[in-house]
């Protein structure tokens, strides 16, 4: 009897922890997903580069003032070659391409190119598509990434052996802003689902532009940025970064390197996996907070490249604007935004 009454509570008791349990699972997907409200994320920790235990420090880990390195500190006719924190700033002379070539053909890399061409932008790509064909890493196995809410309208261009494109579909934004902003996620995503298994390195460029001389070897590096073509001879002060404290994004005036551009940046595929997460993270921070920074993911890029420092810097060279004429610093122009209709575009 007594134990008839202990087999009949065991059975109870299981089954009223089932029933919790499958309640709770089922409350839990019902619930709507939400950030949590009361946790206020703060620009110090998402920025913070953190030197591991046993790690060798690669760069310094607090914040330190120092001048302001300037491109064209010493002549106005020679840009400045390497950064304070020693990584090369690439512009035409300061490397040899046949050495290059020779070191890095036999490597058998594959490079990857992210794109985005949502709304009025799939115009674009076929002009940038060429012209890549044309100058982007001649010799080497390429894969695009085309990201669109439309891949009818993405046309099929021609491409060299070794090279490939794959069109990837995805949500439209009717606002260009969270189009431009959403960039950082969806490339992180794209990383881990697919790329890291199929890309030694990976570049994430604008579409409305377009290849005008070789682009190399020479631009190959763990994490790449390339100098904003608008403010490559401003006082730092005066970079548009996102000055609001309650941003993540926010740099004091007496912060910053270079003002890179949003437009181009890369590396080996798990650092810029790691790079453009951080930024997802702190674009995330800020929407929870109802913040858009100054310039969208540019600002964002640009306050984690104070803290995360690229390993190799591009020059204008390699991120122009038609709009500007060529000053007599730079020789070659490689890649750049001819003239678009920007109110047109974002109407
Ligand atoms: N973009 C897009 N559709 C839009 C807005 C932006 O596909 O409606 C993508 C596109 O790849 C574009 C990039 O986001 O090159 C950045 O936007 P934009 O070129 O307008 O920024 P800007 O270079 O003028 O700062
Ligand atoms: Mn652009």
């Amino acid at each position: 009897m007594h134990r008839r009454r202990l087999a009949w509570s065991l059975g109870f008791c299981l089954l009223a922890g089932t029933s919790l349990c499958v309640l709770w699972v089922s409350v839990e997907n019902w619930l709507p997903v939400s950030y949590v409200p009361y946790y206020l994320p703060c620009p110090e920790i998402f920025n913070m580069k953190l030197q591991y235990k046993g790690e060798k420090p690669f760069q310094p880990v607090a914040q330190s003032q120092y001048p302001q390195p300037k491109l064209l500190e010493h002549r106005p006719t020679e840009l400045l070659t390497l950064t304070p924190w020693l990584a090369p700033i690439i512009s035409e002379g300061t490397f040899n391409p046949e050495l290059l070539q020779h070191i890095y053909q036999p490597l058998n890399l594959t490079i990857g190119v992210t794109v985005f061409a949502v709304g009025k932008y799939t115009r674009f790509v076929q002009h940038f598509l060429e012209s890549a064909e044309e100058f982007f890493m001649h010799g080497y196995q390429v894969y695009y990434y085309v990201f669109t809410h439309n891949p009818a309208a993405i046309p099929r261009v021609t491409l060299g052996p070794g090279r490939l494109l794959s069109v990837i579909p995805i949500q439209g934004h009717s606002h260009w802003e969270e189009i431009s902003m959403r960039r950082m996620e969806t490339i992180s995503q794209h990383i881990a689902r697919r790329a890291h298994q199929e890309v030694d390195y990976l570049f994430c460029l604008d579409v409305d532009m377009v290849f005008r001389n070789p682009w190399g070897p020479e631009t190959l590096g763990d994490l790449v940025a390339a100098i904003h073509p608008g403010y490559y001879a401003v006082p730092r002060e005066q970079f548009p970064y996102e000055r609001r404290h309650i941003s993540t994004a926010f740099v004091a005036d007496s912060e910053g390197d270079f003002y890179y551009g949003g437009a181009v940046f890369g590396g080996r595929v798990a650092r810029v996996y790691e790079f453009t997460r951080g930024c997802h993270m702190a674009i995330l921070a800020d929407k929870a907070n109802g913040i858009m920074a100054a310039w969208q993911e540019e600002s964002h890029l640009n306050r984690r490249f104070i803290s995360h420092k690229p390993s190799k810097v591009l020059s204008p060279e390699y991120l122009w604007d038609d709009r500007k004429p060529q000053p007599p610093s730079l020789k070659l122009i490689r890649f750049s935004t001819p003239d678009k209709d920007t109110s047109w575009l974002r109407s």
